[in-house]
C-alpha cells in the first residue's frame, strides 16, 4: 500500500498505534507524559511543571518556493509555525532547535538573511536559539523543534480530546488571508498595496497567537488547537479526538475582508479550508466563553457548537438550518 493511499493522518494513526502498542508503560518518559501523538505539541511533567515539545518541517517547494519569498520571510515562518503548536496548548515557548537542508551552492548571505527572519521572530516572543544541525540536500529544508513550558502541574493545557458537548465553538481574528496570500504569490496576481501587504503578510510572516492562548488556559477553556491545514480539517481533529461532533454556521464565519475583496465567492471556501491562518480555534461553554472575549485583545468569533451526536464529523449550515455539503476539508501531504 502507499503512503497517498491513507493520507497523512492515516498514516500518523497507524505510526500512534505502534507507539501506544510498544510502549513500556512502566518507564519514567511514559510515566510523565500528559499528551502525546495526537494533539499540537507533546506534554510532558518534569520538575513540577508541563513541558511541551513539538518540531515542524519547511519543505522547499512543498511549503514555500523561493521564487515569492525572501529568505529572511522564510526565516520568520519557519520559527512561526512551531510557536503556533506552543500557543495551541496554552504554552510558554523558550528553546528553539533548527535543522537545516541545503544545497553546497547556497548563497552565505542567504543563510544569514534566513536566519535574520529567525532571530526577529525568537526575539519578539522571548525564544533562544540553541542548536540545531546542518546537512547538505538537493532542496533547503528547515525543521524546527520548540521546546516551551505549560506552567505548573496543576496549569491547564489547550487539548484537542477536551472538547465537551454544548460547548461553542470559536476562532480568533480572521479566516482565509494566508490562503489568499498564497494565490497571489502562486499566480502573481496584483491588487492595491495595501491588500497586497495584508496577503503577504498573513502568509509568509504569520504572527503566532502565542499570549492569545495562554490567555485562553487563564480563562478556563481547556480545548484548542491553531489552525494550520485548514479549519475544518483541523475542527475534524477536535472531533476525533474529543468522541464530539461539531456544527457550524457558515454566515457567521469571520472571513477576512481583504480575502472578500479579493477574491469575491471564493474567500468562505478559502476560510474554511486553506490554512496556514495560524489563528486559534476553541471550544468552552458559554459562561468561559463571555469570560474570554471580555478579556482577549483581539477579536473572537463564536461560529458553532460542539454536540454529542455526528461523533468524528464537522456539519456545516447556513442561516437557516439548511445543511452545506463540501467534499474539500483541508491540506493532506499524500492525499491531493
Ligand atoms: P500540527 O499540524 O499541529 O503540527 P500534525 O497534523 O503535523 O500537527 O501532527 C498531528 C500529530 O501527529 C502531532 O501530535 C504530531 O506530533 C504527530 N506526528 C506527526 N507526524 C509524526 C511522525 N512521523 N511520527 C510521530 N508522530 C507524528
Ligand atoms: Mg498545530
Amino acid at each position: 500500500m502507499k503512503v497517498s493511499e491513507i493520507g497523512e493522518f492515516g498514516l500518523i494513526e497507524r505510526l500512534s498505534k505502534m507507539a501506544q502498542q510498544t510502549a513500556d508503560k512502566h518507564q519514567d518518559a511514559w510515566k510523565q507524559l500528559v499528551v502525546g501523538i495526537g494533539d499540537d505539541a507533546a506534554a510532558y511533567f518534569s520538575n513540577n511543571e508541563i513541558q511541551l515539545a513539538t518540531v515542524d518541517s519547511l519543505v522547499q517547494n512543498v511549503h514555500f518556493s523561493l521564487s515569492y519569498m525572501t529568505w529572511q520571510e522564510l526565516g520568520w515562518k519557519s520559527i512561526a509555525v512551531n510557536l503556533s503548536d506552543i500557543a495551541a496548548m496554552g504554552g510558554f515557548p523558550r528553546y528553539a532547535l533548527v535543522s537545516l537542508g541545503l544545497p553546497g551552492n547556497t548563497e552565505v548571505e542567504n543563510v544569514i538573511d534566513l536566519y535574520r527572519g529567525m532571530f526577529d521572530i525568537a526575539g519578539k516572543f522571548g525564544v533562544a536559539l540553541v542548536g540545531g544541525d546542518t546537512v547538505s540536500s538537493s532542496f533547503v529544508f528547515i525543521s524546527v523543534t520548540i521546546i516551551g513550558s505549560a506552567g505548573v502541574k496543576n496549569r491547564n493545557i489547550l487539548k484537542r480530546s477536551a472538547a465537551q458537548p454544548g460547548d461553542q465553538i470559536a476562532v480568533t481574528n480572521s479566516l482565509g488571508t494566508s490562503a489568499g496570500g498564497l494565490e497571489m504569490l502562486k499566480n502573481n496576481l496584483t491588487f492595491s498595496p495595501k491588500l497586497s501587504k495584508q496577503l503577504r503578510q498573513a502568509h509568509l510572516t504569520p504572527n503566532p497567537r502565542v499570549s492569545e492562548g495562554q490567555l485562553l488556559v487563564e480563562k478556563g477553556v481547556k480545548c484548542g488547537m491553531d489552525i494550520s491545514d485548514g479549519f475544518i480539517g483541523d475542527l475534524t481533529h477536535i472531533c476525533q479526538e474529543s468522541k464530539v461532533g461539531a456544527q457550524i454556521n457558515i454566515d457567521l464565519v469571520p472571513v477576512a475582508p481583504a480575502v472578500k475583496k479579493c477574491f469575491g465567492q471564493r474567500a468562505l471556501e478559502m476560510a474554511l479550508t486553506g490554512g496556514e491562518d495560524y489563528e486559534l480555534l476553541f471550544t468552552a461553554n458559554p459562561l468561559v466563553m463571555n469570560k474570554v472575549k471580555k478579556a482577549i485583545q483581539c477579536p473572537v468569533t463564536v461560529i458553532g457548537k460542539m454536540m454529542a451526536e455526528k461523533a468524528g464529523k464537522v456539519t456545516l449550515v447556513d442561516i437557516t438550518g439548511k445543511i452545506i455539503n463540501t467534499k474539500k476539508t483541508g491540506w493532506d501531504h499524500f492525499i491531493k
